[in-house]
């Protein structure tokens, strides 16, 4: 059997991108505004023609895009905006961040929005950010349709679902402004950064604005001029601005991108078709309009008992493999119930109930197949031995 692969390390830096790093470096051209044809504003037009977007704003974090997504929407001071309680602390942290108030809602046992709860709460809101969680869309069908008859605006936070698509649309442009993270473990590698991406020239004046496009840097931006003049020294500069580096990193891995969202797939279906085969694992389907880019594999553990989880968990990590089971580690960032910088949260049993049955294993497109039957036959082993101890 192939051995257990290194999971943590992060997507490869092509040679293209250490050759382009290696040159800005020689010219210290590090500011994304010094020149007119900074690797930041190629990268924006790269990255829009390829999602099919009208215009790309790139900054510094996926945290940063969706921060500067509700600024741009003008949301008024304590406003509430919708979010899923299964997402990464960052998501009501920028909601925080950006003088808003977040509500939170119930995530079903297949990872996405339970819309009985969505539709409950929608009325209460003044906007909607969707977390494309690990890459598992909810249905925007019905979210799109729901939020277009109330008048509500819809940010996707697409941070792990670059790749992804809906039907014949892209995901993260479904909703007003779409919002993708290249931090190390997301599907393109530059340790850091992110971009918003949208087809409303209002918005994307006001982000670039306020990412830190001072004085008439904004020229730089390929974008109608009009809405600019009114906005000129109107909104704060919070500087969010990506640096040239990153870009240069990032660009060449956009080339790959198809390959790696091939290769992920093949790699998530390879192990969800074992795994699911076990009583005791279940891998939620995917919606039918649902084309998913995986960089990683959640599933649920099913009628196992705490002491047997604690057995399964025991034997993976026994055999090298690090089992995230999301609301069973000490201060894990996606279970609610820590997210103390909101005061009281609220109690959540369907979202609760999830997270503490459901686990998480990179699975990164650089995987040999061989190398995915090695985690696989962990994962399944573990779960077998767990079951049998009880019965011993
Ligand atoms: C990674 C991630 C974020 C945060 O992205 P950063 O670029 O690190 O700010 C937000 N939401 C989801 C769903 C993520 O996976």
């Amino acid at each position: 059997m192939s051995q257990l692969p290194n999971l943590t390390q992060a997507e490869p830096i092509p040679a293209a991108a250490k050759a382009e790093v290696t040159r800005i470096l020689e010219t210290g051209d590090l500011f994304r505004y010094t020149n007119d044809q900074s690797p930041v504003a190629l990268l924006e037009a790269e990255f829009a023609a390829k999602l099919g977007s009208t215009y790309a704003l790139a900054v510094s974090s996926c945290s940063a895009a969706l921060f500067l997504s509700l600024k741009a929407l003008g949301l008024p001071r304590d406003a509430r905006v919708l979010i899923p309680a299964f997402t990464f602390a960052a998501v009501p942290s920028s909601v925080v961040h950006a003088d808003c108030v977040p509500v939170l809602c119930e995530c079903g046992d297949n990872y996405r929005i339970d819309l009985d709860d969505f539709a409950a709460k929608l009325p209460s809101v003044e906007a909607v950010i969707i977390s494309h969680m690990r890459g598992h869309t909810s249905d925007m069908d019905a979210i799109m349709t729901l939020c277009d008859a109330a008048g509500i605006p819809v940010i996707e936070d697409a941070a792990h679902s670059l790749g992804t698509t809906w039907g014949d649309r892209n995901i993260g442009t479904i909703g007003k402004i779409g919002c993708f993270s290249f931090q190390s473990y997301k599907m393109l590698n530059a340790g850091e950064g992110g971009i918003m991406i949208t087809d409303d020239a209002e918005l994307v004046a006001k982000a670039i604005i306020m990412s830190g496009a001072y004085e008439h840097n904004w020229r730089k931006h390929p974008v109608l001029h009009a809405p600019f003049a009114t906005w000129q020294n109107k909104l704060p500069l919070y500087n969010l601005r990506l640096n040239t580096l990153s870009a240069a990193l990032i660009r060449p891995q956009l080339d790959a991108l198809d390959q790696r969202v091939t290769d992920g797939r093949r790699n998530h279906d390879h192990v969800a078709n074992q795994l699911d085969a076990h009583p005791n694992l279940s891998v939620p389907a995917e919606l039918s309009p649902e084309n998913r880019a995986p960089d990683s594999i959640q599933f649920n553990l099913v009628d196992l008992t705490d002491a047997q989880i604690a057995d399964f968990q025991s034997a993976t990590l026994q055999a090298g493999l690090n089992v995230q089971i999301f609301g069973r580690s000490t201060d894990n960032a996606r279970a609610f119930w820590n997210w103390h910088f909101l005061g009281d949260t609220p109690e959540l049993p369907k979202t609760r109930a999830m997270l503490t049955n459901a686990c998480d294993v990179r699975l990164p497109a650089r995987l040999t197949l061989a190398e995915c039957d090695a985690v696989a036959q962990v994962l399944l082993s573990a779960a077998t031995q767990a079951t049998q101890q009880k019965a011993a």
